[in-house]
Parts: structure tokens; C-alpha cells; sequence
């Protein structure tokens, strides 16, 4: 059994403490619990733990537990790479896209977000590490798909989301971490209309206090406060 009201309290705990070690204010980060694979119960147990934002990667179980708890419940995160037909759905039932990853998405975004008048909050994913597995924009080519999405319009941009290669030494994504700051404020000093790069979605349940260490906004975390994934 793992106890969630706890796993929050400690997760938090941690957080603040990383956040301290970086020189950040603690309250500069944002703890997403990642709800793939759990129950609407325990998605309940978390938000009445106080912890409002929630992430998960498949639109179709979004939609599940969006309907279930209520669309206002909760503040969505969609977090996993997203197939070019679910981008309407996305877009309307989550709050912030952190796995904008590819012309084509931005493209579906922008042609949606035209028709129907709004605009699109997202994060750009960046392959920071290179391993061929990993979803994202290779890093060299970040500032030409900023460039056109903010030519384009549609899309706010509002930081840069990477997932680091999965190691159990939580200090081998530091790199990978450190890397995706140092792009952000690269691209950052270009002003680009509609790019405004303040968020760094970095860090999960085996990594999450070296990626507040190195300046994460946004932390995605599922086991540390859920347990074991089935
Ligand atoms: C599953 C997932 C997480 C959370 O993973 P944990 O190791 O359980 O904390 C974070 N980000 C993404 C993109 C994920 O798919």
C-alpha cells in the first residue's frame, strides 16, 4: 500500500530543499503529478492533498479522468508525445503541451487554433541527450522551430520540456538538465513574439531534486507519489 497524503508531503519536502540548494525560491516550482496508469481514487487522494496540477500522457486517459473528476478539478498537463489527431482534444481539456515535438504538431495546433479563435499554451520538448529513443527537437535545430512558430503566431511558447536518458544515478541527467537551461536562455535572448521561455518542465520521480537543483520550473512526478507503476 503506499500512503499518497505522506508521498506528497515528503515529495514537497524535497522539493523545497533542492530549490534552496539551487539558490531558488521553492515556491518557483511546480509539482505535476503524473496520473497515467492510476485510479480516479487515488487521482482524488492527491488533490486533496492540496496539489492541483496533474499530468498525464495518453488524451484518451485524460479524458477519462477529466470527465470523472470534472474539467475544472485540476490543472492538466499533457505530458507524453502526442498523435497529430488528438491535438483538438489536448488542447481543450489541458491547461499547458509540454511535448510540442514536431513541425507537424505545430502545425495541427496552429490550424486548430485558427479555426476556433484561441491560442495554444505549450512547452517545446527538446532531445537534449540525442539518444535516437527520445521524442523532441534536437537542439540544433530549437531556435529554427522557434522561429517559425513564432512567425506563424497561434502558439505561445512558454519554456522547454526534456526527459533525461533513465539512469538510477539521478547525477547523470544533471547534464542533460543543465543543457536544456543553457538552451532556454540562448533562444530567450532572441525575443521572439510569443516565445517567452520561463518554464523548464525537467525531472521525475528518479531525478527531480537534481532538476530543481538545476533550475526546473515544473517537475513531473508519478511513482515518488503514487508507488510502483503496475
Ligand atoms: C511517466 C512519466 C513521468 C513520471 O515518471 P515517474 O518516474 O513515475 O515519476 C514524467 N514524465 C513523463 C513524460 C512520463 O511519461
Amino acid at each position: 500500500m503506499s500512503n499518497i497524503p505522506e508521498n506528497v508531503v515528503v515529495v514537497r519536502q524535497r522539493v523545497a530543499a533542492a530549490a534552496r540548494r539551487g539558490g531558488r525560491d521553492p515556491a518557483a516550482v511546480t509539482i505535476i503529478a503524473v496520473t497515467k496508469t492510476r485510479t480516479v481514487d487515488e487521482v482524488r487522494q492527491v488533490l486533496a492533498t492540496g496539489l492541483t496540477d496533474l499530468g498525464e500522457n495518453r488524451v484518451q486517459e485524460l479524458k477519462e479522468k477529466w470527465t470523472a473528476l470534472g474539467g475544472t478539478a485540476a490543472t492538466w498537463h499533457v505530458i507524453g508525445s502526442l498523435q497529430t489527431n488528438k491535438a483538438k482534444q489536448a488542447m481543450e481539456m489541458a491547461s499547458l503541451v509540454h511535448s510540442l515535438d514536431r513541425e507537424a504538431l505545430a502545425d495541427e495546433f496552429a490550424r486548430v487554433a485558427e479555426r476556433d479563435g484561441k491560442l495554444v499554451d505549450a512547452l517545446v520538448q527538446v532531445n537534449v541527450s540525442g539518444e535516437g529513443s527520445k521524442h523532441g527537437i534536437a537542439a540544433a535545430d530549437l531556435v529554427g522551430f522557434l522561429r517559425r512558430i513564432s512567425e506563424r503566431g497561434q502558439i505561445r511558447v512558454h519554456g522547454l520540456m526534456t526527459m533525461a536518458p533513465l539512469d538510477a544515478d539521478a547525477e547523470q541527467s544533471r547534464p542533460h538538465f543543465r543543457r536544456l537551461r543553457l538552451l532556454a536562455a540562448e533562444a530567450q535572448r532572441l525575443a521572439l513574439p510569443g516565445i517567452d521561455l520561463k518554464h523548464l518542465s525537467m525531472g521525475m520521480s528518479g531525478d527531480y531534486e537534481v532538476a530543481v537543483e538545476e533550475g526546473a520550473t515544473l517537475v513531473r512526478i508519478g511513482t515518488a507519489i503514487f508507488g510502483t507503476r503496475q
